[in-house]
């Protein structure tokens, strides 16, 4: 199958860009994109030692959680979250990227399990300013911070950005730059701030150079997605 060459490819060029930008080895962590991919797909990537696995609708992603049940695996969910599934959220995912809202925190945070680890989070950053984008502008990432740290069922791990896309090199660099300052920043006086959660298929290169510390890969890894209407 053709994921598990892919699968290898991307390995590769995330160590070739850890080796030139002076990146940790292994500094870099892959999670695969497998929004409307199926069991089969995701399957194919386990079988190669895959485990980070990313997803954008709450039911889909349950449906294939159930299905594949592997507890080596570690769930992070990357679309925007309704108030309404943020407790199915809580209970079968470990990560959840996209937090931009106080109530939608306090909501993942009263329903997370005891049973379970704290939830680790990533707020989500409107770099390029679109109207239309999800997540809080950089201004006022220090005060959604420390309001977030009231929620002790929640972990807050850094900052999460899909910005608007660029076609060269230097110009996908810029708002990786800035959102990498920022996460150093905050994580001065915050240590446990370590996930820098940017780059897709188009621009990881680039997000590494900048300090990615999560890529979220799908296109390069199971191919183009289908644009068939998700239900959350
Ligand atoms: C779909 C998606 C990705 C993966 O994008 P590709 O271009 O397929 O690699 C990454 N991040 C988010 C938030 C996504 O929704």
């Amino acid at each position: 199958m053709k994921i598990i060459e892919n699968l290898a490819h991307i390995h590769n060029e995330i160590s070739l860009a850890e080796k030139r930008f002076k990146r940790g080895a292994s500094s870099v962590c892959l999670l695969a994109v497998s929004k409307t991919r199926n069991v089969d797909e995701i399957m194919a990537a386990i079988n190669e030692g895959q485990r980070h696995f990313g997803e954008n609708y709450c039911q889909e992603a349950l449906e294939k959680i159930d299905a594949i049940d592997n507890p080596d695996l570690i769930w992070h969910f990357i679309g925007p979250v309704q108030s309404n599934k943020t407790s199915q959220i809580a209970h079968h995912f470990d990560w959840v990227h996209t937090i931009d809202r106080i109530k939608i925190a306090r909501r993942l945070n009263e329903t997370r399990p005891e049973s379970l680890a704290a939830l680790n989070i990533c707020v989500q950053i409107n770099i390029s300013g679109e109207d239309s984008k999800a997540g809080i502008i950089l201004d006022e990432v220090d005060d959604f911070i420390e309001e977030l740290e009231q929620f002790k069922r929640l972990k807050v791990r850094g900052l999460m950005s899909l910005p608007a896309p660029a076609s060269n090199f230097e110009d996908q660099k810029i708002p990786f730059s800035t959102l990498n300052q920022k996460l150093q920043k905050l994580s001065i006086s915050r240590p446990e701030l370590d996930t820098l959660s940017i780059g897709t298929t188009q621009d990881m290169t680039a997000a590494i150079a900048e300090g990615a510390t999560i890529v979220r890969i799908g296109t390069a890894l199971f191919g183009p997605r289908n644009a068939t209407k998700q239900t959350n």
